[in-house]
């Protein structure tokens, strides 16, 4: 378990959210933990069940508008959000609910900052989460939401814009369509007075990153949240991981057994955020993730996540081990010195009762799938799978760039 909420607090939110919350009180009565003995978050929460996001949206069906998960009535709320599900989220009324502001601290967004704020504003509350944070720290908000691209476009140029928010790829786009409206990328760099991005709902993948930061000088970092429990995770200016958020404890669990996982491997994250309105315990978020056990070099004492590595019911389980989409594209990485190699993609099959596990490899230049070469990749890549993976593989194929087409990175041929 995670976290840098201290005891005290949490007693603290968890006796008044048992007074508050229908949902809250039923759970601990059940558990027959009394909210006058409250003992640690070690000791608390493993007791109460993990709730799945189904599950809520089925309790509040049971037990309209919001399950009983709402701590004050309509008077401890700002606003009212609707998810897919349906499920009824909401906003308490602190300044900043989300625990929006920490993320965008560290970032370096600050007083003065005039943010494009490109998330909808209609019954999503990512744009909300964004404006609490930045608000909070003396920034301003133009609120463009889900305007036309031109008119995003006219309001870079005409605004001293610092900041963005959204995702990676509309800042991409935006980015793609002002060059072209202004002509020549030279004449409008030094006008464009952009000098941060805050991204989150898509991966911002390195290359983008690079060239935000090379091409336009605009520093990109990401951060982890989710409409019920607010901002769980994000960047700091070492960039690498994201750090827990101070109103979250975070587990990490396997998702069939529900036990932790040994530290440092993937399992979902499971969310209790101390938001008193909505206090929400033991949230099962459905995404995988792995904790960095290395403390941060920017000093932060909060444990960082390596970011979402995929979504529970993308592993594959071969020889006992479940294999993730997203190994298979970090052993791409792991041989990338030896050759030119432009894909990896896995397939499992099996023989009898025998899983296998094959790997099919995409190199760039022909000499690579001969020879030295070809031997070198194969025996490094092998022993990676039996590193990363644990799995040793059955055969590994080396193919022509291109020849992979669209291959999902991990298929499951096995007749079930
Ligand atoms: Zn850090």
């Amino acid at each position: 378990m995670y976290r840098t909420v201290s005891d005290s607090e949490f007693a603290a939110f968890l006796s008044y959210a048992y007074r508050g919350a229908p949902a809250v009180r039923r759970l601990l009565d059940e558990a027959g933990i009394t909210p006058g003995e409250l003992g640690p978050p070690e000791e608390v929460l493993p007791n109460l069940p993990v709730t799945q996001k189904e599950e809520l949206a089925a309790q509040q069906q049971a037990d309209p508008p919001f399950g009983g998960w709402v701590s004050g009535g309509m008077t401890s709320l700002r606003r009212v959000f609707v998810s897919p599900g349906p499920i009824h989220n909401v906003e308490g009324t602190r300044p900043d609910d989300w625990g929006a502001a920490e993320a965008f601290r560290a970032a370096g967004f600050g007083p003065g900052d005039l943010v494009l704020n490109t998330f909808t504003y209609h019954l999503s509350p990512a744009a909300f989460i964004v404006e609490a944070g930045v608000l909070t720290l003396g920034g301003v908000v133009v609120p463009a939401g889900t305007m036309s691209r031109s008119e995003q476009v006219r309001l870079l140029q005409q605004l001293p814009v610092t900041g963005f928010a959204g995702v990676p790829s509309y800042l991409r786009a935006l980015l793609a369509a002002l060059t072209e409206s202004s002509g020549a990328m030279e004449g409008i760099k030094p006008l464009l007075a952009l000098r941060r991005a805050w991204f989150t709902a898509e991966r911002l993948d390195d290359d983008f990153r690079r060239e935000l930061a090379e091409e336009w000088s605009v520093k990109g970092f990401q951060g982890y949240g989710t409409a019920e429990l607010g901002i769980v995770a994000y960047e700091c200016e070492v960039q690498h991981g994201m750090h827990l958020g101070e109103q979250v404890i975070v587990e990490v669990l396997d998702p069939s057994t529900r036990e932790p996982v040994p530290e440092g491997e993937v399992g979902e994250l499971v969310v209790t955020a101390m938001r008193p309105a909505y206090p929400l315990l033991r949230l099962a978020t459905g995404d995988l993730s792995r904790v960095i056990t290395e403390p941060c070099p920017c000093g932060r004492p909060a444990v960082r996540i390596a970011g979402v590595l995929g979504r529970v019911g993308s592993g594959v389980k071969v020889r006992g081990m479940f294999i993730y989409p997203h190994q298979i594209e970090e052993l791409a990485r792991v041989v990338a010195g030896i050759a030119r190699v432009t894909r990896i993609t896995a397939r499992v099959d099996q023989e009898g009762h025998r899983d296998r596990l094959f790997l099919d490899v995409e190199t760039a230049v022909g000499e690579a799938r001969e020879g030295t070469v070809a031997t070198a990749l194969k025996e490094v890549l092998a022993a990676a799978a039996r590193d990363r993976l644990r799995v040793r593989p059955d055969g590994i194929e080396l193919h022509p760039a291109g020849s992979l087409g669209d291959r999902p990175l991990l298929a499951d041929e096995r007749q079930s």
